[in-house]
């Protein structure tokens, strides 16, 4: 309360400033129009200015009083109707004593009395109702605000009543939205991570939990000769996958960060095609798949981080390779399309089922059918090519139909 009116007090004293301004120059104005019109002797013209100055300055005094006592404890309703209320009081007191000093007749005072009278009751009316009006909007933001505050975040208010207050109205609400917004994105953040916790933490303990066992088994002496070898192999395996795994997540943490930085040159995508069909061929005759590239025209030279569009191309295409069954055949292919090159990994595989097509691009998502299975990766792969695309500026999508195969398409601008 005190910090209230002592922020007030400046603004008020002000206003009562500029309100004695107003009062002197009103007195002076009305002196020199009564001057011009009723020509009256000077010693009644020194009297009203005298009359004007003292019940103007008396009136402006009341209201300064009025609006620190009113601001502090009373509600807009009674503020307004008594703001009224004595303006009217003012104005008739000032009617009658002029009017006395001009010798009206007292008829003609009385008559004057009862329409300032009427007048005053009406704007007295008319003032409780507006501020009821006023008072229910405001009523209304502060519930609002109130239920906001409460962690109510669905809250919002009606938009009714003056244009400003509708307005604010409006903007409370869309404030209200942008809450509700940024609470369930943060909510959804924190379901992501715990949920990545939980998938790195399992993709990392069967791992070690198989690397404990054989360790133990070979330490104790409990395998023979070929176990050893066969373990040393598989654990030689393990901790393959394993810095595979870490590295992935460091390099999908660093691109969610935006920390990851592109070393772009410009380079013949047509080059890297050529190479990822060369790397992956022994992969794909192992498992007696067809593996086949396929440029369309001359594709132009592209600004892009040949190191990462590789990441991407190695990939899709050991996806491909991974889930067709033996004997499928995986085309590698690009055109040019505008101002687009489009890359597109088509197999004759197993497709993906419809209710994982929205989420194998998120970050440990194994489709339905790879769950279980022990060739699968972590589900890390697509996440990675769809940061590293989206840096390019560039977009990547699926299109696939369940048991005739899936075609993988990312696109890169020409620049
Ligand atoms: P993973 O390491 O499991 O391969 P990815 O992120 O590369 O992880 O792929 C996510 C999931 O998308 C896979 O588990 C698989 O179910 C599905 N998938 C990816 N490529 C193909 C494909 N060519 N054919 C069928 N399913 C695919």
């Amino acid at each position: 309360m005190m910090i209230t009116s002592r922020k007030l007090q400046p603004q008020l004293l002000k206003i009562g400033g500029l309100a004695l301004i107003v009062v002197v120059a009103g007195a002076a104005g009305a002196v020199g129009l009564a001057a011009f019109w009723l020509n009256p002797p000077a010693d009644d013209l020194s009297k009203l200015f005298v009359y004007l100055l003292t019940s103007g300055g008396l009136s402006v005094c009341l209201v300064m009083f009025w609006l620190i006592f009113s601001r502090r404890q009373v509600g807009l309703r009674a503020q307004l109707s008594v703001a009224y209320l004595v303006g009217s009081i003012i104005t008739i007191v000032n009617v009658v004593v002029t009017g006395g000093l001009m010798f009206l007749s007292v008829h003609d005072q009385n008559l004057l009395m009862l329409l300032l009278l009427f007048s005053a009751s009406i704007s007295v009316f008319f003032a409780f109702f507006l501020s009821e009006q006023l008072g229910r909007q405001v009523r209304e933001l502060t519930r609002g605000a109130s239920e906001i505050a409460a962690g109510k975040l669905d809250t919002r208010v009606a938009a009714g009543g003056s244009q400003e207050l509708a307005q604010l109205a409006q903007a409370f609400n869309m404030m209200a939205v942008k809450l509700e917004q940024s609470a369930q994105d943060r909510q959804e953040m924190e379901q992501s991570r715990k949920e990545l916790v939980a998938a790195i933490s399992h993709d990392l303990r069967t791992p070690l939990a198989s690397l404990r066992l054989m360790t133990e088994a070979v330490s104790d002496g409990v395998a023979d000769e070929q176990q050893t070898a066969i373990f040393l192999e598989r654990m030689s395996n393990e901790v393959q996958y394993m810095t595979g795994l870490i590295e992935d997540l460091f390099e999908l943490s660093q691109l969610d960060a935006g920390a990851l930085k592109l070393s772009p040159e410009r380079a013949s995508l047509s080059d890297l095609i050529s190479d990822t069909l060369e790397s992956l061929k022994a992969q794909a005759t192992r498992k007696r798949q067809n593996l086949q590239g396929q440029i369309e025209g001359e594709l132009p030279e592209l600004l892009f981080d040949p190191r990462k569009i590789q990441r991407v191309l190695n990939n899709l295409v050991g996806n491909a390779i991974r889930y067709t069954p033996e004997g499928g055949t995986i085309q590698l292919g690009a055109q040019q399309m505008g101002r687009w090159v489009c890359v597109s990994v088509r197999d004759n595989g197993e497709g993906i089922i419809q209710a994982d097509i929205n989420s194998i691009f998120e970050p440990f998502y194994r489709g339905e059918r790879s769950r279980g299975r022990e060739s699968g990766g972590a589900g890390l792969g697509l996440a990675i090519a769809r940061k590293l695309v989206e840096a390019h500026g560039g977009k990547i999508w699926v299109q696939s139909q369940e048991g005739q195969g899936s075609t993988f398409t990312f696109e890169l601008p020409v620049n």
